[in-house]
């Protein structure tokens, strides 16, 4: 299978996914996780109609993405991976949706950045459903509190959470939980799922997925 055939593929699957779970079809957003990959690498996937991508860090974003951009201007960068504070100007310059909103520092120094730039991008708050050590996320029990800080004290419009299950656990209990956590925020968008599980997410009410190596190949 070449590139496109892959990106097919996947999206045949999601809607597939989304279907057996009764859920209506077109309610998740592929986001392609391009990562490691250049923009020789990047290119065909654009050629072949994929709009929204998500990088995991900013310096590597920004050699490759404002080219990539001058070609096909409506792209949607997504920033999936975690951000230190020093890289928020540069983030909230180049990428439209923050997905791991984790702390408060990180939450306040983007808001800042917002208005400076008068950008409003668009947000979630990433959730360490496995209350992993060296995971990034706020702990579960926080979410709630957390979420209601950025809107309440930032003034920041939170769009969903997003979820990074350990490795090696059975993913499904920490959608679920993710699920349950959003609902409880009044929030109804979810980033959850990779490669290997993303039909599962989708199952569990994932509204965006991140699939980076089922699209690109191995990194
Ligand atoms: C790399 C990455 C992905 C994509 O992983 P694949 O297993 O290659 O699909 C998704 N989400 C995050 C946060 C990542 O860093």
């Amino acid at each position: 299978m070449d590139l496109c055939d892959r990106l097919t593929d996947v999206r045949t699957r999601i809607e597939k996914a989304a279907q057996e779970a009764g859920r209506p079809s077109g309610r998740t957003t592929l986001v392609a996780v391009s990562k490691t990959f250049d923009a020789t690498a990047i290119r065909p996937a654009i050629e072949a109609g994929q709009r929204v991508f998500g990088e995991n860090r900013v310096q590597e974003a920004q050699g490759k993405w404002p080219g990539l951009r001058a070609e096909t201007p409506d792209i949607e960068l997504h920033l999936i991976g975690p951000l230190q504070s020093n890289k928020t100007a540069e983030a909230v310059a180049l990428f439209d949706v923050i997905e791991t909103v984790d702390r408060e520092k990180i939450a306040r120094a983007i808001a800042t950045e917002m208005q400076r730039q008068d950008r409003k991008l668009r947000l979630y708050v990433q959730v360490n459903t496995g209350l992993e050590p060296q995971k990034a996320g706020i702990a579960p029990d926080d979410a709630e509190k957390f979420v209601a800080f950025c809107r309440e004290t930032l003034g920041l419009s939170i769009e969903g959470l997003m979820c990074i299950p350990p490795a090696d656990e059975n993913p499904g209990p920490h959608f679920a939980l993710l699920a349950k956590l959003a609902q409880r925020c009044g929030l109804d968008r979810l980033s959850m799922g990779m490669s290997g599980d993303y039909e599962t997410a989708v199952a569990l009410g994932a509204t965006s997925v991140r699939v980076g190596s089922a699209i690109f190949g191995m990194r």
